[in-house]
C-alpha cells in the first residue's frame, strides 16, 4: 500500500537536524517517528517517539528497526548498500536505493548526469596510479580531488594548483577512490529543492542563493539573484533527474554559475538541504513537511513564499568560542525565527542552529539576517561590556 496515513509511524535514518526538524514537521501532522543513528540523545531523538542507537552497518537493528515502521526515509544519505537493501526487505523505502547510490558516489553521480546529457563539471577518475596523469590530462589546473564517497562540509577535497601536485593530493586523502574536477571561477552558487511523489506529481522551491564560509553554507537567501532563463534551467535539470531515477521524496541539487555565465551541477543531495532551512519560516509548506507528504504519498503542498524574501544564517560552534550567545539581543527584533538544534557541545564548524527573517527583497532579507547574528555576537563586543 503505498497511502501512508497520519496515525502510522515514519522511520529516519539518521539523527541530526534535518530529521529533527522532519520529524517536526510528521509530529505537527500526527505521525510517530523513528530514527536510528549511532549516537545518543541525538538532534532527531529529541523529538521522535523512539531514538534507536546502533550502527548503520548493524543488520539486525536495521531489520528491526524497518520492521517497526511503515516507510523508511533518509536524513543521512551515507548509509550503506546493504543497509538500504536490508531495510528495503522489510519496509517501504523512500527515495530508493538507487537514488541514494547515484548521490552518495560523486563519480556515478558524474556519470549520471553526464549519461542523462545534464550539465556538470569536467571530471575524471582516479581509482590507480595510471589513472592520476590520465585525470590530469583530461581536466587540467587549477582542479579539486574530491573522495568518492562521505565528504561534506568540503572535508574529502584538495586544491590542485599544479600537475605534481595531484599525487601528493591523492595520498592526503587515503589513496581512495576519488574524482578529479575542474576548479571553476564562480560568479555564485544556487541550490533548487524539488519533491517527488509516488505517482509523479513534482514541485520546487525556486532557486536559492547560497554563500560558503571556510566550505560550510553560511548564508541561503531566497530568490537568488539569477536570470529567468538560469532559474528555469536550474529547475529543469532538478524535475529531470528526479524523474529519471523515479526519485520519491526531498532531492537538492546545488549548482554553480560560473563567471562565463555556464550552469552546471555541483552535487545532489537525495534529501532536505540545509539551503532549505528558510522554508521552515518562509513557505506555506517546508521541505520537511513535503519530504513527509512526499514519502506517504499525499499530495504535495505549496511551496509559496509568505512574503518575497527570506534569509537563512547558520549558526556555528565557532560563535560559542566566547561565552554563550546573546540570544536575547537577537530575539529582539520581533520577526526573527531562532532555531537550536539541541546540540550540547558546540565544537567550531558544527552546525548548531540558524536564524531566519522574511523581508521584502532578498537584499534586505540578508542585511537583516546578518544584524541578527551581529547582535548575537553583540556580547563578545569590547565596547558593548560595561
Ligand atoms: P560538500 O560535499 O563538502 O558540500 P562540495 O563538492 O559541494 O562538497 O564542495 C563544497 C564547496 O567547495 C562548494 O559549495 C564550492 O563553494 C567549493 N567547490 C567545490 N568544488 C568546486 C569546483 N569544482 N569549482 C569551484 N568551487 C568548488
Ligand atoms: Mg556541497
Amino acid at each position: 500500500m503505498s497511502l501512508i496515513l497520519p496515525g502510522s509511524t515514519i522511520g529516519v535514518l539518521g539523527g541530526g537536524q534535518l530529521g529533527r526538524m522532519f520529524a517536526m514537521a510528521a509530529r505537527r501532522l500526527g505521525y510517530r517517528v523513528h530514527t536510528l543513528a549511532p549516537d545518543h540523545d541525538t538532534p532527531t531523538g529529541q523529538i521522535a517517539d523512539l531514538e534507536i542507537n546502533a550502527s548503520y552497518d548493524d543488520m539486525d537493528a536495521v531489520r528491526a528497526f524497518a520492521q517497526a515502521v511503515d516507510v523508511v526515509t533518509f536524513e543521512f544519505e551515507n548509509v550503506s548498500a546493504e543497509a538500504i537493501v536490508e531495510a528495503e526487505r522489510h519496509a517501504i523505502v523512500r527515495p530508493n536505493g538507487r537514488s541514494l547510490a547515484v548521490a552518495q558516489h560523486r563519480l556515478k553521480e558524474k556519470s549520471f548526469l553526464a549519461e542523462h546529457g545534464l550539465p556538470v563539471v569536467p571530471f575524471a577518475p582516479v581509482r590507480t596510479d595510471a589513472d592520476l596523469a590520465a585525470a590530469m590530462s583530461a581536466v587540467g589546473c587549477p582542479s579539486v580531488l574530491k573522495t568518492a564517497t562521505s565528504g561534506y562540509d568540503g572535508k574529502g577535497q584538495v586544491r590542485i594548483e599544479k600537475p605534481e601536485d595531484l599525487e601528493a593530493a591523492w595520498t592526503r586523502l587515503g589513496r581512495r577512490e576519488a574524482v578529479l574536477e575542474a576548479f571553476l571561477d564562480l560568479d555564485r552558487e544556487i541550490s533548487v529543492i524539488g519533491a517527488r511523489g509516488v505517482d509523479g506529481e513534482w514541485s520546487h522551491f525556486g532557486p536559492i542563493e547560497n554563500a560558503h564560509a571556510r566550505h560550510i553554507l553560511d548564508v541561503s537567501v531566497a530568490p537568488a539573484n539569477v536570470s529567468e532563463a538560469i532559474a528555469a534551467q536550474a529547475v529543469d535539470v532538478t524535475h529531470r533527474v528526479m524523474d529519471a531515477l523515479d526519485f520519491v521524496g526531498i532531492l537538492c541539487i546545488e549548482f554553480f554559475i560560473a563567471r562565463d555565465g555556464r550552469l552546471v551541477v555541483n552535487e545532489l543531495a537525495p534529501r532536505p538541504h540545509n539551503s532549505g532551512h528558510l522554508t521552515f519560516d518562509a513557505c506555506r509548506t517546508s521541505q520537511f513537511e513535503q519530504q513527509l507528504r512526499a514519502v506517504c504519498g499525499l499530495p504535495l503542498g505549496s511551496p509559496e513564499m509568505l512574503q518575497p524574501a527570506a534569509a537563512m544564517a547558520n549558526l556555528l560552534g565557532d560563535i560559542w568560542e566566547g561565552g554563550e550567545p546573546n540570544w536575547a539581543a537577537a530575539l529582539s527584533l520581533p520577526d526573527v525565527k531562532l532555531h537550536l538544534y539541541g546540540k550540547s557541545s558546540p565544537r567550531p564548524g558544527r552546525k548548531m542552529g540558524h536564524l531566519t527573517v522574511l523581508a521584502l527583497s532578498p537584499t534586505e532579507a540578508r542585511a537583516r539576517v546578518l544584524a541578527a547574528l551581529e547582535l548575537l555576537l553583540s556580547k563578545h563586543d569590547p565596547r558593548a561590556q560595561p
